[in-house]
């Protein structure tokens, strides 16, 4: 399995849109690994985690073909995970592709309405037919097949108000986790992760330097869980741990995330990262 780490920025993107702060400047005048877009991955280019708000960007940047992937799994309805709007793109005369054959895509209630209200639609049959997209409703817990894929979504602690997930994607005896938007694991994600091993985990970094542990994790959070997946024996000492969803809130920038997190065996995600498991 190769995962592309195609966006490896939070919501408003590093420099934020609008901010005018040291850390935007900071990023700004680094550039290289510093310039981030809002989160998102690809698995062997077949599966794409979280259309969000650089999604055209990505497909340029990328040569990302969305038409032929094999599926679409979405964490949750932030914008900078799931740019809904983008779905009105899916069907003529935006788009001349096959709508014989649907293409599956995964999330919870919230992200299904979100793409039901683009499309115009609460009929999933007229939407199969008219947009080419097969909605299914992730629930966490209980896995679900897209080619060759096994994939369990797990209960994220990201926002109180709305259910967020995050997906255990399995493939001819390699495990990836993919963690975020999240704080540290809920208890009952951490018990339904119990004795699974884990090839590679990619886990939230949004707060740097903040010792945030509720709606997303800094690095002190990180390095506990990738300890506590060594500790549980989770991790194989060849296994990878890598941080990423980084905001200028966190204030640090690519090296100094670095020097906090390599020293604990953690890679520093960057746009364009590939690795494979
Ligand atoms: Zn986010
Ligand atoms: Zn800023
Ligand atoms: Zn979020």
């Amino acid at each position: 399995m190769e995962i592309l780490f195609m966006g490896t920025g939070a919501s408003e993107g590093w420099p934020g849109l609008f901010c005018t702060c040291r850390h935007c400047r900071r990023a700004a005048q680094a550039g290289g690994k510093n310039i981030r877009t809002r989160t998102s991955f690809l698995v062997d280019r077949s599966l794409l985690i979280d259309p969000g708000l650089d999604v055209y960007l990505h497909m340029l940047r990328y040569d990302l073909r969305l038409a032929e992937l094999d599926g679409i799994i979405v964490t949750h309805a932030h914008a900078d995970h799931l740019s809904a709007e983008q779905f009105t793109y899916t069907m003529p005369p935006f788009a001349h592709r096959d709508l014989s054959k649907p293409m599956p895509v995964f999330g919870n209630g919230e992200v299904l309405d979100k793409i039901r209200h683009v499309i115009g639609s609460d009929d999933d049959e007229e939407i199969r037919a008219s947009a080419g997209l097969d909605l299914n409703l992730a629930e966490p817990g209980k896995p679900f097949r897209i080619a060759a894929y096994t994939i369990t979504p797990l209960m994220a602690a990201h926002i109180p108000e709305a259910q967020c997930l995050f997906y255990l994607i399995e493939t001819a005896g390699k495990t990836y986790l993919q963690a975020n938007d999240t704080g540290y694991f809920p208890d009952e994600t951490w018990k339904r992760l119990e004795n699974r091993p884990i090839d590679l985990v990619s886990l939230d970094c949004t707060n740097g330097e903040l010792d945030d542990r509720t709606h997303h994790m800094g690095a002190s959070a990180v390095i506990d869980v990738v300890e506590r997946l060594r500790k549980q024996g989770q991790l194989a000492p060849t296994a990878k741990a890598v941080a990423t969803h980084f905001s200028h809130n966190g204030g640090l920038l690519h090296h100094e995330l670095e020097a906090a997190l390599n020293p604990h065996g953690i890679e520093v995600a960057h746009d364009g990262l590939r690795v494979a498991i």
